[in-house]
């Protein structure tokens, strides 16, 4: 794709230099060079916008911003269908840009593309009733005669800042119900990977979609400082970390702010579990995206009668894996990081259980491919461990021993995030009332992961794993302003509170509270 052409199009060519950008983004010339994680290979370049260029693409926003709310919620849905089923028709070239920026296997490029389409369906579908007027019932003697009704309106500019494994999805994809609320947006990818939300940006255009209404600002953490600074609501998808910062920085202007944050998401695997059906479940959602996903199975509490049985199930599993480059359909199943510099953090969890006394069972070290790590499984692990208690973001499956529901439940709760669990059990009634112990957003039961892939479902976490969040009828709410209308229905009266006091009608009223609330 040529990423230097959608600059016309899609974002502000005002560059600055950026001294402080690491990974595999660098910035020549207040050029961003986007490479290929897996060869180097240059694959792209964007601006590294600076204040002023986010200053100028979000005033274009604004701009566009009437206009398109305007078209009402069926203009909007119209073109919103139309980009849809572009990106369909061009999913060669989309597939391609996520999978040249990522090194991410076919597979994960092609989920992404379809929980994008799927998102665009339902808001389309959706967004009428959501945004329609709703008339509030009310039963207190202060509302007698009034009539309220509660009205949505759009918050303006919205920005959306997103992380660098799931690029498209979360920032085009939650940009969708912000949109079909009548809101612009302006995305921020991760520096890592624009490519691709570029590409779908120009596709909104070739869709016809109307020309500064979703916008994408390419840059690094500067650039998502500078956003956060001129939009009028602002939804964040990153680290716990930078989601403070920028919780933060939109809590000095006092503009809405949603925080989907990193998660450290425990599995727990019961004795009458069906085994083989959880060891393949815990092995392909501990590896998926290789270990780079918010929810990700990051550790496993297994009860102790069955254990080993699983561990052997889940090494087996794991050796059978072909770690490789990644190409088209089904020719590797796990390959390297999409940031490099993860590979040291995966490498440092690793060694640190090790020193700990944990054993590694397969993996353990890099893999020949370049930025990669081996799918690693570590047993007698322990929450005195990184590997238990950060987020390790990648293909590492630790699996610790645990006596009864009780100490897996306590374990699973003995972190600072709350993002997602699953329970693995033959019994669902069991696991549904496991699931409500934990301290988490969503809870699945002999599942995982697959949770997000809908967009009916609301998802968000608990603890340091996030503030508000998306999916569901909630999402379009916090996509809008709401304001209450209420229109006094018998004008012409005088009103019990209004003044002057007299002591009769007072009491009239008193009696009047006693006979309501009072009994
Ligand atoms: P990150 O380092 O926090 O970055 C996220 C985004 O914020 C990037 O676009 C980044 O730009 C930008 N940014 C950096 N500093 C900023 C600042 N001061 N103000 C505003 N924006 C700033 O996260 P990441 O490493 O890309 O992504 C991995 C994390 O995302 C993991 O923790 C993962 O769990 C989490 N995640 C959560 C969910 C969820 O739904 N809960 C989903 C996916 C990922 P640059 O990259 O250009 O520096």
């Amino acid at each position: 794709m040529d990423a230097v052409s959608t600059k016309d199009t899609t974002t502000e060519a005002r560059l600055t230099a950026s001294p402080d950008l690491t990974g595999v983004a660098t910035s020549v010339g207040g050029t961003l060079l986007v490479r290929a994680p897996d060869t180097g290979e240059v694959v792209g370049e964007v601006p590294d916008l600076d204040a002023a260029g986010v200053a100028a693409l979000v005033a274009r926003a604004r701009t566009a911003q009437p206009g398109w709310a305007g078209l009402g919620v069926d203009g909007r849905a119209e073109v919103i269908e139309r980009f849809r089923r572009l990106l369909w028709r061009r999913r060669g070239e989309v597939l391609h840009s996520m999978q040249a920026e990522s090194g991410k296997l076919y597979e994960d490029a092609l989920r992404d593309l379809a929980m994008l389409l799927d998102v665009a369906h339902y808001w389309t579908r959706v967004a009428g009733p959501l945004l329609a007027d709703e008339p509030l019932r009310t039963r207190g003697l202060m509302g007698f005669g009034r009539r309220s009704v509660r009205t949505f309106e759009p918050h303006g500019v919205f920005g959306m800042i997103g992380p660098w494994n799931l690029p498209v999805v979360l920032s085009i994809g939650d940009a969708l119900p912000a949109l079909m609320a009548g809101n612009t947006v302006v995305c921020k990818p991760s520096e890592v990977t624009p490519l691709a939300t570029l590409l779908a940006a120009d596709l909104f255009v070739a869709a016809g979609g109307p020309p500064d209404v979703l916008l994408v600002a390419t840059g690094g953490g500067r650039t998502g400082e500078a956003l956060v600074d001129q939009v009028d609501a602002v939804h964040f998808t990153g680290s716990v970390a930078t989601g403070r910062a920028v919780a933060a920085r939109a809590g000095q202007r006092l503009i809405p702010c949603s925080l989907e944050l990193g998660g450290k998401d425990p599995a727990i695997v019961l004795a009458d579990a069906d085994l083989k059906r959880a060891a393949r479940g815990v092995v392909s959602y501990g590896l998926l995206v290789g270990g780079q996903a918010c929810i990700a199975v990051e550790r496993v509490y297994v009860q102790r009668d069955v254990h080993e049985r699983f561990v052997e199930l889940v090494v087996e599993q794991v050796r059978s894996l072909r770690l490789g480059p990644a190409g088209g359909p089904g020719v590797v199943d796990v390959a390297g990081m999409i940031h490099p510099p993860q590979v040291d953090i995966v490498e440092a969890h690793v060694r640190d259980a090790v020193e700990r006394g944990a054993r590694v069972l397969t993996g353990g070290r890099r893999g020949s491919v370049e930025a990669s790590y081996e799918p690693t499984v570590l047993t007698d692990v322990d929450h005195t461990m990184r590997c238990m208690r950060e987020e390790t973001f990648g293909p590492v499956i630790p699996i610790m021993a645990v006596r009864d529901v009780d100490e897996a439940v306590r374990l699973a709760n003995d972190s600072e995030y709350g993002l997602a669990a699953s329970v693995w059990t033959g019994d669902p009634a069991r696991g549904r009332a496991i699931a409500r112990r934990l301290q988490v957003g969503t809870v699945t039961v002999n599942d995982a992961v697959m949770h997000a892939a809908l967009p009916e479902l609301p998802m968000g976490g608990w603890k340091a794993s996030g503030l508000g969040g998306r999916g569901g009828p909630d999402a379009m709410r916090w996509a809008c302003r709401q304001r209450v209308v209420q229109v006094l229905r018998l004008a012409g009266h005088p009103d019990l509170y209004w003044l002057p006091y007299r002591p009769r009608s007072t009491r009239n009223l008193e009696r009047l509270f006693g006979l309501l609330y009072g009994r």
